[in-house]
């Protein structure tokens, strides 16, 4: 979508080439689940070399909400996409890069059920822990930045690509997969930025677009560490909670950043409090099982 995000293109490159080929847990997901791929939705974009945008200057992940079959045809097309299996989308991860930001993380959605927004929380997390690439201090999944408004940019997210598939299909697993472009600098568990040479290259791309995939089998499977980490981060999704609730009323400049960071970091938290687990039961069981096989 965004030509410039190269990162995006090599994360998809290496999930392409893990999904055709004949490793075991590849071929348990291709058996499992249909895999709906849509590479390069700003053709045009791509063929000017523009970095962003496409031919008429449009930032596309902003447009999905509602958009227009003349303006902005692939967002259309993915809309029709989605519909044509009767909004039954199991998980949607969109690749892009971040022009800013040094590290690579996902963007997932605030989502109201506790239970549900920890199933969101734990694919990042057990991401993060696969995939040294993956800073999951950096991961977002605050109601604010689900519908925040692009600098110089009167657009808001609320019309990209993870924010409207999630509400189409309920589904809690809708990600931005966000690749640092800053190959020298990364951020680590603390936050602290750390320079060194080639931290990303072409090869750790592709192997972030893996990892995903080999990630996303692990969450499903039933496994001890899996199950432990759910209950943290259901615990931790009712932290984000009452820290939102309780921030509602920060409105300052200054403050709405304190309160950004508050919201989306995580390591503000340790998960020893097992006390609030209880209610909450692994989401999977409730949510439609995927795709049936054609
Ligand atoms: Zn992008």
């Amino acid at each position: 979508m965004h030509p410039g995000e190269v990162g995006a293109s090599h994360a998809l490159n290496g999930m392409l080439e893990f999904l055709t080929s004949s490793d075991e847990v590849a071929v348990k997901l291709r058996n499992d689940y249909l895999f709906l791929i849509v590479p390069i939705l700003n053709p045009d974009g791509v063929f000017n070399g523009n970095n962003r945008m496409d031919s008429l200057g449009q930032n596309l992940n902003r447009f999905y909400h509602l958009p227009d079959i003349q303006r902005q045809p692939s967002c259309y097309a993915i809309k029709l996409l989605v519909e044509s299996t009767r909004k039954q989308i199991f998980a949607f991860f969109d690749l892009h890069g971040h022009a800013n930001k040094k590290s690579c993380f996902l963007y997932g959605n605030s989502i109201p059920l506790t239970r549900l927004q920890g199933e969101s929380i734990l694919f990042a997390k057990l991401l993060s822990q696969n995939c040294e690439e993956i800073e999951f201090a950096s991961c977002n999944f605050s109601k604010k930045h689900m519908s925040s408004k692009d600098k110089n940019e009167d657009m808001s997210k609320e019309g990209c690509a993870r924010v409207v598939v999630h509400r189409w299909t309920s589904s809690p697993y809708c990600y931005t997969l966000e690749t640092g472009l800053h190959k020298n600098v990364k951020v680590d568990e603390k936050g602290i930025e750390r320079y060194g040479e080639d931290f990303y290259s072409m090869k750790t791309y592709q192997s972030i677009g893996v990892k995903m995939l080999t990630t996303f089998h692990q969450m499903l499977q039933k496994s001890k560490k899996v199950d432990d980490l759910r209950k943290e981060m259901i615990v931790y999704a009712g932290k984000l909670e009452k820290i939102t609730s309780k921030s509602k009323d920060i409105n300052s400049e200054g403050d709405k950043k304190k309160k950004e960071g508050v919201v989306v970091t995580t390591k503000e938290f340790k998960f020893e409090d097992q006390g609030l687990v209880e209610a909450g039961k692994p989401a999977v069981s409730s949510f439609p099982p995927g795709l049936p096989r054609p």
